[in-house]
């Protein structure tokens, strides 16, 4: 399982936005909810970022 926490990038909101959601989702204990925000995380950064 892929586990990197990608860093969102400073002034961008859906990068925001998927970082408070996985920060949520781990602060619940919710593992799979913060993969799947880790994965969304990066592959908006791979396309908006790269
Ligand atoms: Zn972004």
């Amino acid at each position: 399982m892929d586990s990197d926490r990608p860093e969102p990038h400073p002034g961008c909101g859906p990068c925001a936005e998927l970082d408070e959601q996985r920060t949520r989702a781990h602060g619940r204990g919710d593992g799979s909810a913060e993969t799947d925000c880790s994965v969304l995380l990066r592959r908006h950064i791979k396309e908006a970022h790269a």
